[in-house]
């Protein structure tokens, strides 16, 4: 856990609030593998990682909530009367969106101040979105004894994003940030929100993020526009999700529908069989089989998906040639973040230095890296955490 932010936090709190706050911490996620899965009732196998968003709250005597981000350097007021979404405010909806959405479930909440920072680079792909939701939500359940369930606080964080951000998320981001388990990815099954930890054995092998650092804007993007997609196609299949097609019943459709579409739909039944494929390999040790599994994913979000850019294909294109990186794949929403690689140890200083200079020739850009550990999902941080 990052004790320098949880220093500076509270003192900062103290600054503006003059009391003392309790600490709610949220973790951002990888995903091994499972992308665009999981609002098609799929599987998906993230982690929670060991980065993520502080929230400090406490109760106020005013008769109005104040919040303060930290990273961006922003302050807000709002009546829990009157709560509605402001246009174009950004990181402000997903607060409003997650204090709306636990009162729609009938529980009563005081006035209180909040106060956010993490270490979790924003529009990466490592979901400090859903970071943000859960330290609010696990932060509010604590301060004011909400007697919430993690499950349920999952669902306010997913609709607080669905009815006020904008983004018809799927449930996988902010299950990994609250139920992660240290040492293991979660072989997520996203139609009954059942999950069955498996351990991360990687011997001397590691997860590397490399950071395109192109933001991606997911509500902007085609994100939506993919679900509707989806939801188009298992209509017309008469099935309830995608999670319930086959390859041959999707491959039929090719004479009667748009065959982009079509492809989109085939993606998500392959990457469906690949999770499954990939808990097997994880259990047989077998990593060079899961690197090959990683960039079957990246070609089938870039070919038939169609959710890649430029940078992360350059990104993944390049480990190609370097023998110490097993697969690679872009991980997240989209359009930009962060690419996902299996890489030996050993080799990690040498590799960071090909790639950053060979990105820095092609996109006359820097990227930049993460280590990333399987780490435990959210927590109330007392002073001996
Ligand atoms: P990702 O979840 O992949 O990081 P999203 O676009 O889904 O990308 O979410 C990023 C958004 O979450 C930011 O644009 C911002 O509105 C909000 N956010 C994330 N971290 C913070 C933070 N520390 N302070 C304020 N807002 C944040
Ligand atoms: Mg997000």
């Amino acid at each position: 856990m990052n004790k320098q932010i949880v220093q500076h936090i509270t003192t900062k709190y103290q600054e503006q609030f003059n009391a003392k706050p309790i600490l709610s911490f949220a973790p951002g996620r990888i995903n091994i593998i499972g992308e665009h899965t999981d609002y098609n009732d799929g599987f998906a196998l993230p982690a929670a990682i060991d980065k993520g968003i502080f929230a400090a709250l406490s109760i106020t005597e005013n008769n109005l909530c104040t919040v303060t981000s930290l990273d961006l350097e922003e302050s807000f007021q709002f009546q829990l009367t009157n709560l509605n979404s402001i246009k174009n405010g950004g990181w402000k909806n997903y607060v409003i969106g997650v204090v709306a959405e636990i009162q729609k479930t009938g529980k009563k909440l005081s006035n209180f101040n909040l106060m956010i920072s993490g270490d979790i680079p924003q529009g990466s792909g490592l979901s400090s979105s859903a970071a943000l939701e859960n330290s609010i939500v696990n932060g509010l359940n604590e301060l004011l004894d909400l007697k919430l369930s993690k499950e349920k606080m999952i669902l306010i964080s997913q609709k607080a994003e669905h009815n006020y951000v904008g983004v018809q998320c799927g449930i996988m981001d902010q299950y990994a940030s609250m139920f992660g388990v240290k040492g293991t990815a979660l072989l997520l099954d996203c139609r009954d929100l059942n999950s069955t930890p498996i351990s991360i054995q990687l011997h001397d092998h590691s997860l590397l993020l490399v950071n395109s650092n192109i933001q991606h804007s997911l509500a902007e993007s085609a994100y939506n526009n993919r679900r509707k997609v989806c939801e188009k196609i298992s209509k017309i299949l008469g099935i309830k999700s995608l999670r319930d097609a086959n390859e041959e019943q999707v491959i039929k459709l090719i004479d009667s529908m748009n065959s982009e579409d079509v492809l989109k739909a085939l993606y998500v039944v392959q990457e469906n069989q690949r999770v499954k494929k990939a808990v097997e390999l994880l259990k047989e040790n077998n990593l060079p089989e899961l690197g090959q599994l990683l960039y079957q994913t990246h070609k089938g979000l870039k070919d038939q998906y169609q959710v890649s850019c430029e940078e992360l294909d350059f990104l993944v294109d390049f480990t190609k040639n370097q023998d110490s990186v097993l697969g690679a794949r872009m991980m997240g929403g989209g359009f930009g973040g962060c690419t996902l690689n299996l890489i030996r140890k050993d080799s990690i200083n040498q590799f960071k230095n090909n790639i950053s200079k060979a990105y820095l020739q092609a996109f006359q850009k820097e990227c930049s890296f993460y280590l990333v550990h399987a780490s435990d999902g959210v927590k109330i941080i007392t002073n001996n955490t």
